[in-house]
């Protein structure tokens, strides 16, 4: 291991060759190797920024400027996702080592890898914002283990030339929310980037979290994020901006070699191909967002992963009353462009942005339109077929959607958790049948009100209708109700994130204790399963949490 300092420069700058799996050996832990296969190829293939200074500047004809991590004062490893661990080539032994945390926390750079940030720009808020680039997050190495490679970044360990006016840190609240996210993602089966490990920096961050003139010191944290890549939109946005072709071409080329690997790089149709595909890519992950509940928060293109990824868990939230135009990010309050009901609309706008990037190499704009518009049709298929899945549904009626609107109107009317919803509609029996002036049917589903009281006749024979509709929709199907039950139970999930759970995690931490947070990483690994030693998390928001700062309000400030 080598330690952080400014000779790494010209380690970095040597070439570097790995022709077997690259093995390094700690001193004074001479009896614990950790092996990884590290490939890297980024800040092999792509262009390096000349400068090696680590000011903050525009950084123009590159993709990337060398950095290394700032070293810590002193880091502790506070969880660590044994699956990702897995994933990478490494053992729970290894996660033990000082060599593990020595990486994952940034106090030294593994010998022969080259940390870098990368360039990118983003329209933020619909708007063009210029070079944004990693501010915060230094990538340090690829590896490629079972055929699959991974990127491995640290998110918070300091300051490199995109920082603008930042710090370059992150807070352990937000960081605890990365990390129990995007693993939790994982399981409910929507792309996602993951979630190494968590780790304090043992110094302190000043913060304002609402923006209001109050900062105050919070422990920092760096979290170790991993995905097969974090290129986003903004990689190319900021290349066509600069009007610099050549390295956009040499951005998608690498991309499309190495992540899509069924289209030909260097010709038109190819490019055509590959718009194609990210664009698919982006909607069935905004699909799965919806499916599950989940509010991104801040949909900028430079938080729109290339590969469909979701990315940059910030102020992110989960429905709990269904509300379209929740959400969660009091940035966002005034004009809710990020609101749940319109995350397939801005994934378009931002699909659009990145078909404007890519003209260049295109230098036609039909097959481009084609495939915008093509979004709109394939959602209008995918979205009715996901919550067909969600209703159980194995067959398709035309009479479907208005089934579907009609439900998703209901749930509206008054404040009716979402996931408690769907997964107790499962339990619903084809037989049932819904008397006159019995409101008994409700009983499946009662425990989704917030308050029961609140409805009133009109919306409780609204719900009778629903029930109707949906139990004669039943008796059209031709599979067991324990089938149904089956597949529901595969798409509705019993645990998700709650805010108000990632919030206790975050105020036991910031007294000390790490507990909720393994206990949490444990729930969100089966999000589908019953597991009933968990079932107090299988339940709505309390309401001490529902104005609380962290629980239903959430600012950028990370
Ligand atoms: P976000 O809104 O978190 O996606 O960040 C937008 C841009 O601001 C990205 O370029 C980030 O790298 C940068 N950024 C956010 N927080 C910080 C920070 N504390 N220090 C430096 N850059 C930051
Ligand atoms: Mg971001």
């Amino acid at each position: 291991m080598v330690k952080n300092h400014k000779e790494l420069k010209y380690i970095i700058a040597k070439p570097i060759r790995f022709w077997k799996p690259y093995r390094f050996q700690v001193k004074g832990f001479s009896k614990t190797t950790m092996k990884l296969n590290i490939k890297d190829t980024f800040n092999k293939v792509l262009t390096a920024d000349q400068n090696k200074e680590n000011t903050r500047r525009q950084v123009e004809k590159a993709h990337f400027s060398y950095v290394t991590p700032r070293i810590p004062d002193a880091p502790k490893l506070l969880h660590v996702a044994e699956e990702m661990l897995e994933n990478i080539g490494l053992t729970s032994k290894d996660a033990t080592t000082e060599a593990f945390l020595n990486m994952v926390s940034g106090s030294s750079v593994l010998p022969n890898t080259a940390p870098f940030a990368m360039c990118y720009g983003g329209h933020q808020f619909g708007h063009w914002a210029g070079q944004l680039g990693d501010g915060r997050a230094i990538n340090l190495f690829e590896v490629v283990e079972n055929d699959q490679r991974w990127a491995l970044q640290l998110k918070g360990s300091g300051s490199t030339p995109y920082s603008r006016t930042a710090d370059g840190r992150a807070v352990l609240r937000s960081s605890i929310r990365e990390h129990l996210c995007s693993e939790a993602m994982f399981a409910l089966n929507v792309p996602t980037t993951r979630s190494l490990s968590l780790a304090i920096t043992g110094d302190h961050v000043l913060r304002d979290m609402l923006y209001d003139g109050n900062a105050e010191y919070e422990k920092g944290a760096v979290v170790c994020r991993v995905a097969p890549s974090f290129i986003r939109f903004g990689n190319f946005q900021i290349l066509t901006a600069r009007n610099d072709k050549e390295n956009l071409q040499k951005l998608t080329d690498y991309t499309i070699s190495h992540f899509f690997p069924t289209i030909e790089t260097g010709t038109k149709a190819g490019y055509i191909e590959f718009f194609k595909s990210v664009a698919e890519r982006t909607l069935d992950m905004i699909i799965g967002w919806q499916r599950v509940g989940f509010v991104h928060g801040v949909m900028n293109t430079d938080n729109m992963s290339i590969l469909g990824l979701t990315i940059d868990f910030g102020p992110y939230g989960w429905l709990e009353g269904y509300d379209k135009s929740w959400t969660p990010n009091t940035t966002d309050k005034q004009n809710r462009r990020y609101r749940y009901g319109q995350q397939i609309g801005i994934g378009l706008w931002n699909l659009f942005q990145l078909a404007n990037t890519l003209y260049p190499l295109i230098e036609e704009t039909a097959p481009l339109e084609a495939i915008l518009d093509n979004y709109k049709t394939d959602y209008a298929k995918k979205y009715p077929a996901m919550m067909r899945q969600k209703l159980g549904l194995m067959t398709q009626l035309e009479s479907d959607n208005q089934l579907i609107e009609t439900l998703e109107n209901n749930l509206e009317m008054v404040e009716t958790d979402m996931t408690i919803f769907f997964r107790n509609l499962s339990q619903i029996k084809k037989n049932t049948i819904i008397e006159e002036n019995d409101d008994s049917f409700l009983a499946v589903i009662e425990t989704a009100f917030y308050n029961k009281n609140e409805l009133n006749k009109g919306q409780i024979r609204f719900w009778r209708d629903w029930f109707g509709q949906y139990l004669a929709r039943l008796e059209k199907e031709i599979a067991t109700d324990e089938a149904r039950k089956t597949l529901m139970d595969s798409v509705n999930p019993k645990y998700v994130l709650r805010n108000y759970m990632a919030q206790l995690a975050i105020d036991k931490a910031d007294n000390g204790d790490y507990d909720l947070i393994s206990e949490l990483h444990e729930l969100l690994k089966k999000p589908y399963d019953e597991q009933p030693e968990f079932e107090k998390w299988f339940a709505k928001r309390p309401e001490w949490a529902r104005h609380k700062v962290g629980c239903s309000m959430l600012s950028c400030s990370s």
